[in-house]
């Protein structure tokens, strides 16, 4: 948290935070930790109070109560404004305005940019679309009001489910609807599910937890098409030409930053809105916006850790702690202080994932390796721990059903450590681990 010091009292300056979720949140509630005591305006397009999307592919679809309860996201209520269910459609630079879709326009001194990203869909002709499914029984899982329905589509009985996509989303909504009951079929492009994300050792595991709770794995095949009778799905369409029957389909096919309102403004957008170390928002020449920072999914900045590689992180975590950087930085911003090095966002991500009763965890960012290793367990347990490195530097480390020995590692990636690290004694591990109970 941004310490008091840090705040600026101005009672007639406005911060508008876009985007009601995790990051617009969490930096609101630093920006009042902070001693911010101006006026504090969220901005949120869907018409509930802010919620925790984490639930929305685990518990909340397989949960037997059947009441539309879902977890609430704010913690403490910062003195705001709230303006929900309310598009942010345009944003004026020049002006300092954020112009919403019924025709407002809310005035700024200093905005948060934090409207994450949108599932990406499948055109019938099966190829990449931003634009909502439109065939029956075709569903996504982004936002409440979609796991609402999904879990009443669920709730009827579908014959086959079908889940096109097999990262984290496409995985754990196999595995919620397994633990359901129901017959599944899981597709993806590549050999095993979350390949891409946590590499092929762990991958591997995934795919016999997977095939041992009886879904029917259908890897490394593109989809051609969804196949629809008068409207409603009734197969996908591999391109090898297989028709995989399945009368619910569920698209788990990642995410495209929510930049759309942006176009047009003077911010350099590059797979989201592109920030510098300290989150700060860019002109399309590379240099800062005044007063305009970005937290959350939608933001890609330098990595410091990661020799200032761009990127942007879809975890919990990053976008949590994201939010105290964003609001350090808005209040030095409007106070005209310098922003020092230490302050650069360099956050270590963290990432769970629930399926059937195995926990995957993984630190920092194992996508960037180029190269993988064991480092505890082993495969046939199903407890291992594989960490990932690029160059000289150690950069990511998942562990299954393993959580201890992640502390170790997390420090070691914190410090930029060598790659790859001396194997660890496992006295040293079982210290690391009993250090973090
Ligand atoms: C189903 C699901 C399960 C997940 N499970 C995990 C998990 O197990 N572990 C993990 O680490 N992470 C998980 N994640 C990722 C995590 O939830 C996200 O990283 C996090 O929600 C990002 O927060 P955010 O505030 O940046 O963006 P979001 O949560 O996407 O919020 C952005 C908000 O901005 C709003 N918005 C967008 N455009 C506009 C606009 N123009 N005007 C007004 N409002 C707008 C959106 O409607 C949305 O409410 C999961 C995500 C999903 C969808």
């Amino acid at each position: 948290m941004p310490d008091r010091q840090a705040g600026v009292g101005g009672q007639g300056q406005r911060i508008v935070v876009v985007g009601a979720s995790l990051a617009g949140i969490r930096t609101a509630e630093a920006l009042r930790s902070a001693g911010y005591a101006g006026r504090l305006t969220i901005i949120g397009e869907e018409p509930h109070s802010p919620y925790d999307r984490p639930p929305l592919t685990k518990g909340f679809l397989t949960s037997a109560d059947g009441h539309n309860t879902f977890p609430a996201l704010t913690r403490a209520q910062p003195d705001v404004h709230w303006l929900l269910e309310k598009r942010a459609e345009q944003l004026d630079l020049d002006s300092r305005r954020v112009l919403l879709h019924t025709g407002e326009s809310i005035p700024f001194d200093g905005l948060v940019i934090a409207t994450g990203s949108a599932a990406r869909t499948l055109t019938s002709a099966g190829r990449p679309d931003s634009r909502p499914p439109t065939a029956n029984g075709v569903h996504l899982v982004r936002t409440l009001d979609d796991a609402i329905a999904l879990r009443e589509a669920l709730r009827r009985g579908p014959r086959r489910v079908a889940v096109v996509g097999a990262g984290f989303i496409g995985t754990e909504v196999a595995a919620s609807v397994r633990s359901l009951g129901l017959a599944v079929t899981l597709i993806g492009p590549d050999e095993a599910p979350l390949a891409r994300a946590v590499g092929t050792q762990v991958a591997d595991h995934v795919a016999r937890l997977h095939r041992t709770n009886g879904v029917d794995l259908r890897m490394g095949v593109p989809v051609e098409e969804l196949e629809t009778v008068c409207g409603t799905v009734a197969a996908v369409r591999l391109a090898d030409g297989v028709a995989i029957d399945a009368d619910l389909v569920v698209l788990g096919l990642g995410t495209t930053p929510c930049t759309d309102w942006l176009s047009g403004s003077g911010l350099l957008l590059q797979d989201g809105v592109r920030a510098d170390r300290w989150l700060r928002a860019l002109w399309n020449d590379g240099t800062p916006v005044s007063g305009v920072v970005a937290a959350g999914d939608v933001v890609r900045w330098p990595h410091r850790l990661y020799d200032d590689s761009l990127v942007r992180v879809e975890h919990w975590s990053n976008a949590a702690l994201q939010a105290p950087i964003a609001a350090r930085t808005l209040l030095n911003e409007l106070a005209g202080r310098s922003h020092a090095p230490a302050d650069a966002c360099a956050i270590v991500p963290t990432f769970w994932s629930d399926q059937y009763d195995s926990k995957l965890l993984s630190v920092g960012l194992p996508h960037l390796g180029t190269t993988q290793t064991l480092l505890d367990g082993d495969a046939p347990s199903g407890r291992l721990v594989v960490g990932f490195g690029r160059g000289m530097q150690m950069v990511g480390a998942v562990a299954v059903d393993q959580p201890g020995p992640l502390a170790t590692w997390k420090r070691h990636i914190t410090r930029g450590g060598p790659w790859p690290p001396a194997i660890q004694r496992p006295e040293d591990t079982r210290r690391d681990h009993a250090a973090t109970q």
